[in-house]
């Protein structure tokens, strides 16, 4: 329809008759969008065998458009006019965002046979597009298509907002700032749907075309704004080069930036100001583009969710272009694909901000299993897996508040290093470990708390009251020390005999004391032949008794 379209401009109150009177030369040319007004008429053919049974309406974009009029000249001369104010023209929304005003006379079969011509004024237009898409087509489809396509838009809103309720649940919870932006995308996704689509005019019949035209422009800018703030935070921390982040912010701000002083020059909506605004997100499209591919090859996974919610977006804005440049014709259904991308991405990012959300708790606790892990690794030693000096000196000091020992021992093999010098240090080894695993089997705390030098921490038990407490515990757990080294490491043919001292824990005794009156017990257990357990400090009582039960 558009090879024979033509236009011209005028006064504002010039009239079809005055005007075809005139005589004056409609614009045939390729220039002929570029019309200035304030009243701007099209001329174009009405072949009446082409078109659908029934009234015949002029359609077109329905942004910034004010008062128009339709004119039909029959093949006498005659002209049929109606006229629409802003107000009806809006009211005469279609459900893609397209006005649709019916052609007068086409109601009539036999007028509507008559008619050749259709003039259209329209004045003061804002947006090119309101002429260039012009197209006549059956009114009784529209009408048709109204009811199901708002419940269909209807329904693409509902689902975009889904994602949005379930955001707020968690941010509640989780405050990852990927959250908002998508939420902000989100709302600008629903914006847009619910103005473009026209079902703003349902919900809200006093909105005016510009209102809604503005409505468009600024969820679009905004809805791609923050597209470009969610995948700065969206895609994990070095995944994007900082260079890079800089740029996607500054061109995410471009079409916010130029959306806010486009409004302002010359009322809004000059030819100049559309193409600005339209060119505004050319760099963030290709930004973008390039950063996903950036991401991609630096491992994000996040990623993944990107290009599976944008490449539909893309695809389809760029057959849209290409068909709005006449590249090709394709089919005007697809119009109704972007929405349905729209609202797929938000999908498909809500899935994505879930599975980060997830990950994010995972490494969280994988963290906090490796700080488990760390502190288990810093309490315990290394070769026998039982507890080492810090973990003991921890089990001391709570002691003082717990009183739950009553009895500190320290024992230490005899003749270690000969041990080590006859089988070498791997048997040397197993002992400790047979030593650790059988001290670890008791009742009490048990550590290594030097090479071959461990201590027992001995719980108070009912046979403290006895005399002998707690040497003939101590002279049990040596002879079992005994037996397991004899049992267990085969290889040594010499009994592995141990030298015990030990002191009691008295309320208020440091660390240092009673470990200073169980080494000085220890050194004289040693001095004393080995193989003993020394509980008393032999200088003031002579009659050091070996513990017997550790001899062999
Ligand atoms: P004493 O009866 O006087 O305690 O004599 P000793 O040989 O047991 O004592 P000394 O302090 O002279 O030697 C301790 C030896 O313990 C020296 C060292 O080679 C050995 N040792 C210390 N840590 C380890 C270890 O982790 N593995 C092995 N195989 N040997 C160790
Ligand atoms: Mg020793
Ligand atoms: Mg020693």
């Amino acid at each position: 329809m558009s090879d024979r379209l033509c236009t011209q401009s005028s006064p504002m109150n010039v009239t079809v008759t005055s005007l075809l009177e005139s005589g004056k030369a409609f614009d045939c040319s390729s220039d002929k969008y570029a019309v200035e007004g304030p009243r701007v008429w099209v001329r174009f053919p009405f072949l009446a065998d082409t078109l659908p049974d029934g009234t015949v309406e002029v359609q077109g974009d329905n942004n910034g458009l004010t008062s128009m009029q339709v004119h039909a000249r029959l093949d006498d001369g005659t002209i049929l006019s109606s006229a629409f104010s802003e107000r009806e023209v809006a009211k005469h929304w279609r459900s893609k965002g397209s006005y649709g005003l019916p052609v007068p006379g086409t109601d009539n079969p036999e007028l509507r046979n008559r008619i050749r011509t259709v003039y259209l004024t329209i004045d003061r237009p804002k947006v090119v597009s309101s002429i260039s898409l012009i197209q006549l087509a059956s009114q009784q489809k529209w009408d048709d298509l109204t009811l199901p396509l708002s419940i269909m838009f209807a329904a693409l809103c509902g689902m975009a907002i889904m994602p949005l309720i379930y955001n707020a649940f968690f941010y509640g919870a989780m405050r990852y700032n990927f959250m908002l932006w998508h939420s902000v995308m989100i709302s600008a996704t629903v914006c847009y749907t619910f103005s473009s689509s026209g079902l703003i005019f349902l919900f809200f019949p006093e909105t005016t075309l510009i209102t809604k035209m503005l409505i468009n422009y600024w969820a679009l800018a905004i809805g791609v704004g923050a597209g470009g703030f969610f995948l700065l935070r969206f895609v994990e921390p070095g995944k994007i080069a900082s260079w890079l982040k800089v740029l996607i912010t500054v061109t995410a701000l471009l079409p916010v930036i130029v959306t806010a002083s486009v409004l302002q020059i010359d009322g809004g909506y000059s030819m100049d100001a559309r193409n600005y605004y339209h060119a505004s997100f050319l760099p963030v499209f290709f930004v973008v583009l390039y950063a996903m591919g950036h991401a991609l090859r630096r491992g994000s996974r996040a990623i993944w969710f990107q290009i599976a919610g944008w490449t539909p977006i893309i695809l389809f804005s760029l057959d849209r272009v290409a068909r709005g440049m006449d590249l090709y014709i394709g089919w005007p259904i697809l119009d109704y694909g972007l929405y349905f991308t729209l609202v797929l991405e938000t999908i498909i990012l809500a899935l994505g901000v879930a599975n980060r959300i997830l990950r994010l708790r995972q490494r969280h606790e994988d963290t906090l299993r490796q700080q488990a892990e760390l502190t288990l690794l810093a309490d315990t030693d290394g070769l026998t897996m039982m507890n080492n000096r810090r973990a003991f000196d921890r089990e001391f000091e709570r002691n003082q508040h717990e009183h739950r020992y009553s009895h500190l021992a320290i024992i230490d093999i005899d003749f270690f290093k000969r041990v080590n010098d006859r089988y070498g240090h791997e048997i040397g080894d197993t002992v400790l470990r047979v030593v650790g695993r059988t001290l670890n089997a008791t009742s009490h705390f048990a550590a290594r708390v030097g090479g071959e030098e461990f201590t027992l921490l001995m719980r108070i038990d009912s046979r403290e009251k006895h005399k002998r407490y707690p040497a003939n515990a101590l002279a049990e757990i040596c002879q079992a020390l005994i037996q397991a080294v004899d049992d267990e490491v085969p290889e040594i043919r010499e009994p592995v005999t141990f030298s015990v001292g030990v002191a009691s824990i008295g309320r208020r005794a440091s660390l240092r004391s009673v470990m200073a009156t169980a080494d000085r017990r220890l050194y004289d257990a040693k001095n004393n032949g080995r193989n003993q357990i020394i509980w008393f400090d032999i200088a003031e009582n002579k009659s050091a008794k070996p513990a017997g039960t550790a001899s062999v």
